[in-house]
């Protein structure tokens, strides 16, 4: 796998999760993904779980693999998380019912 591509492409939403009480404040995470990581005062990353539209998926990937304190978590695409696809999805997958 490439550090340059997330796994599984940026086609779909995808998830991270930031471990706060990992975060040395190094910043690696905004600079390389700003759209998804914002900073605080104090330099740590300002979220914890964040859905994350496809069109930044690789900011979010980039961000997550610059971090040297590990902590971010790259789940995914949100099919592929433990959670499942959120329920919008799951209904427009559901075929109609035969009469
Ligand atoms: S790169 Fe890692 S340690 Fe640095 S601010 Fe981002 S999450 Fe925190």
């Amino acid at each position: 796998m490439s550090r340059a591509e997330p796994p599984g492409g940026t086609e779909q939403p995808v998830r991270v999760r930031v471990h706060p009480a990992l975060c040395e404040g190094w910043g690696e995470c905004h600079r390389w993904g700003g759209a998804v990581y914002p900073l605080d005062d104090e330099g740590q990353v300002a979220i914890e779980r964040l859905e994350v539209p496809p069109e930044h998926a690789r900011d979010a990937w980039l961000g997550a693999m610059a971090c040297p304190a590990r902590a971010i978590s790259y789940l995914g695409p949100l099919a592929d998380t433990v959670d499942g696809p959120p329920a919008a999805a799951v209904a427009r997958a559901t075929p109609e019912p035969t009469p």
